[in-house]
């Protein structure tokens, strides 16, 4: 195997589709176009072709077929692409022709953006954000992750970098032309203050960007509650489908069911979970134990109590360090007494079986997630990887802070460092142990 390689892939789903798009890069993605078309076909339009079979000239298809050349494509390298029917048959008898041709393999997975990355088109902020995008399930996600993809951390990272750089470049001139006066006091005075401003810079944007990390992977609301509250038929409610078992049974729901869902534009995982009783059951004692660690690891836990039920009966929340939304379930049965106060003025009523007070509880949901992801999709810093990255190069940049006076060669070391630590970032150099982790969530044809 190598990068020399022309690969191929089906980049579209797999299975039947209207359109199917098979994805060619590679020195000799040409040969692909001329092989299958019987001709070249102008770069960047849509020419519409029959593909035949190289050997016995058979139709396989029609399609609309494109052809980048290099550099200026998604690769950088040669690509075409071939828009197919969507047909198992069709992009197989494609695929079948493309794997005979000399010099021409599948493609492994993420191989396209990974040539992308290594041929300077993307980096690695943007793979980054490629791949949220493709798992994108919300509209805040989308957003987020294009700003990503569109290259705003790297762009703002070259700016840092050009900073850092500015004053390295002071220090390392010292180093090397020790005969020559020192930094003159105001030119030093000058830096200190540059830098300052510089690791202010990256600490903000790191203080804004809390809630973007937890935007790619959503707001952890459990459902919570003894048996037979209704908790699970609350969750099938909100997802609007039977994602959980509901059954007049006490403790059915024995382990965890995960729903996503979208709630004002952000992810939001509804997580349903065992009835939390004393029992002897061993089975539904593990699916209470599993219970309260969700509840402990919630971002916001949903207590459910029963409204039939006398006020003492029900455990109430309390000891979470999330904030808890107390809902008291099945106010239809006891409608007829309306001037009953059933809970505390926080408490919100709802009733699964009629969707009393429903749209209460899905605005409270939403407003937790506003919190909590407020701003979030217009932060640069989306992963934990980025944000280590910024504190190491912040400490670096403090530590060049204190040795200053004392040595420019301290000085430009953690300089160096701290740019090695933004240039690690966006990939730009000590990345290759990165590489496989970050491309081992791609799949074929990306
Ligand atoms: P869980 O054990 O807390 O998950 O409770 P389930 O969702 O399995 O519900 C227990 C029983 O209560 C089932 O028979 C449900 O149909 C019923 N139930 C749930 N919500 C309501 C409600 O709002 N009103 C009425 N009348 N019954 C409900």
């Amino acid at each position: 195997m190598s990068d020399q390689d022309t690969i191929y892939a089906l980049s579209s789903g797999a299975g039947r589709a209207g359109i199917a798009v098979i994805r060619v890069s590679g020195p000799d993605a040409g040969v692909a176009v001329v092989q299958l078309t019987g001709s070249e076909c102008v770069e960047r339009v849509a020419s519409f072709r029959k593909l035949r079979h190289p050997e016995d000239s058979e139709t396989l298809d029609e399609a609309l077929v494109f052809w980048f050349p290099g550099p200026r494509s998604f690769t950088g390298e040669n690509v075409c692409e071939f828009h197919v029917h969507g047909g198992i048959a069709c992009v197989s008898a494609v695929l079948g022709v493309l794997s005979t041709l000399a010099g021409f393999r599948s493609a492994e997975p993420g191989e396209f953006t990974r040539r992308a990355f290594h041929n300077g088109r993307l980096d690695l902020t943007q793979v980054e954000g490629l791949a949220d995008l493709i798992d994108a399930e919300t509209q805040a996600q989308r957003r987020q992750s294009l700003r990503q993809m569109d290259g705003y951390l790297g762009r703002q990272c070259a700016v840092w970098g050009d900073e850092l750089l500015h004053s390295l470049a002071y220090f390392e001139a010292e180093i090397d032309f020790p005969d020559e006066q020192d930094v003159p006091a105001d030119v030093a005075q000058g830096l200190r203050d540059r830098l300052e401003v510089l690791v202010k810079g990256i600490r903000s944007e790191l203080a804004v960007s809390r809630g973007s990390e937890r935007l790619r992977d959503g707001l952890r609301v459990v459902i919570a509650g003894a048996p037979n509250v209704g908790k699970s038929s609350l969750l099938n409610l909100l997802a609007g489908r039977d994602a959980a078992i509901v059954s007049a049974r006490a403790g059915t729901t024995r382990d965890a069911i995960e729903v996503h869902l979208e709630l004002g534009g952000y992810p939001v995982i509804l997580i349903d979970t065992a009835g939390v009783r004393d029992t002897d059951d061993d089975v539904e004692r593990e699916g209470v134990v599993r219970a309260l660690r969700y509840v402990e690891t919630a971002d916001v836990v949903v207590w459910v109590c029963d409204a039939t039920l006398p006020d003492g009966e029900d455990v109430t929340p309390g000891g979470f360090d999330s904030p808890a939304l107390r809902v008291m379930n099945k106010m239809d049965l006891v409608g007829e007494a309306p001037d009953v106060l059933i809970g505390d003025e926080e408490t919100i009523r709802v009733s699964v079986e009629t969707g009393q007070g429903i749209d209460a509880l899905l605005m409270e949901l939403a407003s937790l997630a506003d919190t909590t992801f407020g701003g979030g999709e217009t932060a640069l810093v989306t992963r934990e990887r980025h944000r280590k990255g910024l504190e190491a190069c912040c400490g670096h940049i403090d530590e060049a802070l204190l040795a200053m006076g004392s040595g420019a060669e301290i000085v430009a070391e953690h300089l160096r460092r701290a740019g090695h630590d933004l240039g690690r970032v966006t990939g730009q150099f000590g990345v290759e142990d990165l590489l496989d982790v970050i491309f081992r969530d791609f799949c074929i044809g990306k």
